[in-house]
């Protein structure tokens, strides 16, 4: 295939950046990128080269292993060159290598070795006689630093080798890793944060900046451990015929190897040790970024032999990435509940942390304005654990010419109406409230949730049909439903015995709590705990809506401006014409019971850590029954923390704001004295 010019531009800019972030990376261990976006940027110039190989450019980075070594140190070359790694990440790619493997070896029963993929430093150490006399970094692969004085203070390694099962051989150049384990890593930052000393960003870089350390004095204070991973010479030859044996032989001279290492008969057992050891991988005392996989068989690791930069017989298999890039295809706007229009990313769908993104929120304009970011831009998309997925960074090296830029929209997507964003708002929100059907289906959803009416199947299942059938104008018309009962059936899957399932529930909803009744209302800033303020203090809907501004700022979590929110919602008449029809249509609660007294009235509590005679729900219950209001953060106005067990930062900040806290039996005795719990 030839290529135009802009293949080349697209080549010369990947290696730029290649470059830089090698230099970041390999000269100042100090990465501004993912290693997931690192490994991105490479394959996209692979599959360039390979696509176009007559546009190769000849300071590609792609047959190259590396940096260049530290000026600051001698250069040594090495032996035999240290190569790197082949890449897969994912069971594909793993099954490809396995068959690119019997292909080269047919007819022959192929066994895998599965180590750890340490994320260290590579090095090569050099023993003569017994005596190790040079340790050296990988550098390019052929030339390296001579750090022998850092790597011997590195405590696990093997200064001289003695054995007592064999003899020792005259030379042997083993290859490794230095890492820093995660305890050794835990304790050196926090030693360095107390003494106000730079922190390192992960284990890697604390060892490679350890160990290239010109005062080895430096290195020997730190938690730096040698794990092997291979033998590159031995004279005379050690005699084993297996990778895994010559691993288990390297032990008897007191090499550390990888704590857990494997031995499988198929590819497919290699997939599952994969997927076990990311469960896995938490409880190991060192770092590891994947696993790597090797043909076992020494002599068929001879006869698969090297591609330029890595063997054919290895590869590494890389845990899910928790960055990635992509690009931007659109940028849409969702209207919620409240009217609140929120932008989102449409994106070119990719692999981060496990699962495929292709939405990610971007929250509000000022983020887009924060971020700029535009249609067509190539986007870091960063997932940890739960963490839901969200753009970090956007790349402006790769901007299109022809990328928009995003504007707030003028007028509702849904309705129309206009969009309004008052000053000093983060929010832009549709004016059109429930005239607006995205609104009307999100306050439906709302209205019917579990923790406000209650009715079931509604939320999730039907509401969206019912709103285009126009069955569901509003909240008022749920009550309405059983007088459509033949349109009901005309839905898709809505059987005889799912429209009296939804009756039945709708039927039971209507005797509710007070409290319920107004979270369901949807009110803005009215959650659960203030729904349940405002009925203890108002007691009845009548007082609730005739409340004036300063009877409601006067309840227990009732801000300002939600107290404004309440005033508006009760006198806006199609609200009251809708409380009026679902009054009507017989919703009723018992009158909530005042508690006779409320000793915590208006005090803010934290509950934290574990507790073990109940759920923090149940503590929460409790203490709001007393008038309490429950916080999820400690600040200065925090009255009191309960802390059970393994209670971490929430407990510290009380502790160091001085704020009273009581321990589990503390609690309960409290609650005891107050009629809470009954002894
Ligand atoms: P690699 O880390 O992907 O794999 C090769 C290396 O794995 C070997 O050199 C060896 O040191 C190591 N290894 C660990 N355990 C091993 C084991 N049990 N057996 C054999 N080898 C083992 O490749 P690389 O060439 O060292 O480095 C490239 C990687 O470095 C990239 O994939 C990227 O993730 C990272 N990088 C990141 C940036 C950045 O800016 N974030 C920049 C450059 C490189």
């Amino acid at each position: 295939m030839t290529h135009d010019a802009t293949v080349i531009a697209q080549m010369r800019q990947l290696i730029q950046l290649i470059a830089k972030h090698n230099h970041a990376y390999y000269v100042m261990d100090q990465p501004t990128i993912e290693d997931s976006e690192y490994d991105q940027l490479f394959h996209q110039l692979k599959a360039l080269e390979q696509k176009y190989p007559e546009a190769i450019q000849a300071d590609s980075p792609i047959n190259k292993v590396g940096g260049q070594p530290l000026s600051k140190f001698d250069s040594i070359t090495h032996v035999v060159p240290m190569l790197s790694l082949g890449n897969v990440f994912n069971k594909e790619d793993l099954f490809a290598f396995a068959k690119r493997i019997e292909e080269r070896l047919p007819n022959q029963k192929i066994e895998y070795d599965v180590e750890l993929k340490f994320d260290g430093l590579a090095i090569s150490l050099w023993y003569e006689n017994g005596v190790l006399v040079r340790g050296v970094t990988r550098g390019d692969g052929e030339m390296g630093e001579d750090i022998t004085q850092n790597v011997k203070t590195i405590r696990n390694l093997p200064k001289v080798l003695s054995t007592t099962t064999g003899s020792v051989p005259t030379l042997l150049e083993v290859r490794g890793e230095v890492l820093m384990p995660k305890a050794g890593f835990e304790k050196l930052n926090s030693e360095n944060e107390a003494k106000g000393e730079k922190t390192f960003a992960n284990p890697r870089n604390a060892a490679a900046g350890s160990l290239r350390q010109l005062d080895p004095n430096i290195a020997a204070s730190r938690p730096l451990a040698f794990y092997a991973y291979g033998i590159a010479q031995c004279q005379p030859h050690h005699g084993q015929t297996t990778m895994s044996a010559s691993l288990d032989w390297l032990t008897q001279f007191g090499f550390a190897i990888g704590e857990k290492h494997f031995i499988c008969d198929s590819i497919q057992d290699v997939q599952a040790i994969y997927e076990q050891m990311i469960i896995d991988r938490p409880r190991l005392l060192v770092e590891i970024d994947g696993m790597v996989i090797k043909v076992n068989d020494l002599k068929q690791q001879q006869t698969l032999g090297f591609l330029s930069r890595e063997p054919r017989w290895a590869t590494a298999y890389k845990f899910p990435a928790v960055a990635a890039l992509t690009t931007v295809d659109n940028i849409d706007w969702q209207v919620g509940r409240t009217g609140t229009i929120t932008p989102v990313a449409r994106l070119n769908p990719v692999a981060v942390g496990g699962v495929t993104v292709s939405n990610v929120t971007l929250h509000n304009i000022g983020e887009i304005h924060r971020l700029d970011v535009r249609v067509g831009d190539t986007v870091s998309v960063y997932r940890s654990g739960d963490v839901i997925p969200k753009v970090e960074k956007v790349w402006p090296e790769f901007r299109p010419v022809d990328a928009v830029e995003v504007q707030l929209p003028k007028c509702c997507p849904v309705c129309e109406s206009p969009i309004v964003m008052p000053e000093g708002e983060a929010l832009a929100r549709c004016s059109g409230g429930l005239y607006c059907a995205a609104q009307r289906i999100e306050a439906i959803r709302h209205f019917v949730s579990r923790k406000a009416m209650d009715i079931e199947g509604l939320g999730d299942r039907w509401a969206e049909s019912l709103l285009h059938l126009n069955l569901l104008n509003d909240v008022a018309d749920i009550y309405h439903l059983h007088e459509h009962r033949e349109k009901l059936l005309t839905i898709e899957k809505m059987g005889e015995k799912s429209v009296q399932n939804l009756m039945d529930s709708i039927e039971n909803s209507k005797k509710t709590s007070f409290s319920n009744f107004i979270f369901a209302l949807g009110i803005r800033g009215v959650g659960e705990t203030t729904a349940r303020m405002l009925a203890n203090t108002f007691q009845t809907l009548d007082a609730l809506r005739t409340a004036d501004l300063e009877a409601l700022k006067k309840t227990p979590d009732v801000g300002d401006i939600t107290a404004e929110w309440i005033i508006d919602f009760f006198q806006a008449p199609h609200n009251l014409e809708v409380l009026d029809r679902l009054l009507a249509a017989g919703i009723h609660w018992d009158a909530p019971t005042a508690p006779t007294r409320q000793p915590l009235n208006g005090e803010s509590w934290v509950v934290t850590g574990t507790l073990a005679s109940m759920g923090r729900d149940d503590a929460t219950q409790l203490l709001q029954a007393l008038g309490a209001r429950v916080s999820g953060s400690v600040s200065s106005k925090t009255k009191r923390v309960v802390a059970g067990e393994k209670a971490g930062s929430k407990l510290d900040r009380a502790e160091k704001l001085g704020i009273p806290v009581l321990n589990e039996e503390q609690f309960i005795a409290l609650m005891k004295e107050h009629g809470q719990i009954q002894d």
